[in-house]
């Protein structure tokens, strides 16, 4: 469903540009999880907004659900964006004078949904937050403030999900269940989730890993569940 081959990208003006994408190749076939891990500064962030087209690759090809992104014009491609992607953030980036229930319908709204606020609703009792519709970011804990923003993410029924460091900014049992309700909603509408972060057991769980170094992929160990390639003779 994502096919990424030889992508480049250089971020800056001329006095401060980093080649920060150097090649990247990664192919993620439909209803898979991978996690993409690897130090600060390696490009993780860059390549999820290139995966989600919110960055355009200076040169490589970029493929999401069959669609090549290069020939897209702006409007075309944030319309593509908008019914394909997802997409969860460490901050949460909420709209901070908006409701929970906000937050999710206007997006939706704006995009030209019916029964926005009537869907939104649904969406956030699905992540748990029935309760919390007309609170206001500052009035939710950290944890239902990213419940909110994975609601918002997964109203337009997206086909891929991404998230980067969906838990960096939360507790070590907050992060657990956020982790459980993203897997578990890809599971339930069998979504493709990109997601990148430093804690290893969230990349344990994903069904592959995936490493990046000074902007490049590189070979990585396989998950621990991943069964070895030959079963041992007994
Ligand atoms: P972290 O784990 O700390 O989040 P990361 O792997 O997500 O790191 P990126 O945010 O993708 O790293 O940044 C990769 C490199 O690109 C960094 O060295 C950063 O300084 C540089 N960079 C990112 N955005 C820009 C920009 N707009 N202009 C210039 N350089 C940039
Ligand atoms: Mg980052």
């Amino acid at each position: 469903v994502i096919v990424l081959e030889d992508v480049h990208l250089t971020l800056g003006s001329a006095r401060n540009a980093v080649h920060v994408l150097k090649g990247v190749d990664l192919s993620v076939r439909a209803g898979e999880s991978v996690g993409i891990v690897g130090p600060s500064g390696s490009g993780k962030s860059t390549l999820l907004m290139v995966l989600a087209g919110l960055e355009r690759a200076d040169s490589g090809l970029v493929q999401i659900a069959g669609q090549a992104l290069e020939g897209l014009s702006e409007d075309r491609l944030a319309a593509f964006r908008g019914q394909n992607v997802g997409i969860v953030f460490q901050s949460f980036h909420l709209i901070p004078n908006m409701t929970a229930l906000e937050n999710v319908a206007v997006p939706l709204e704006l995009a030209g949904a019916a029964n926005a606020f009537h869907r939104a609703e649904a969406e956030l009792a699905s992540v748990g937050l029935k309760e919390r519709v007309h609170h206001y970011p500052g009035e939710l804990s950290g944890g239902e403030q990213q419940r909110v923003a994975i609601a918002r993410a997964l109203a337009p029924e997206p086909a891929i999900l991404i998230a980067d460091e969906p838990t960096g900014n939360l507790d070590q049992e907050t992060g657990r269940q956020i982790a459980d309700l993203l897997f578990a909603e890809q599971r339930r509408r069998q979504m493709t989730l990109v997601l990148v972060t430093h804690d290893k057991t969230l990349a344990d769980r994903c069904d592959r890993e995936v490493a990046v170094r000074a902007g490049r992929i590189v070979p990585e160990a396989p998950t621990s569940h991943a069964r070895p390639a030959v079963e041992p003779a007994l």
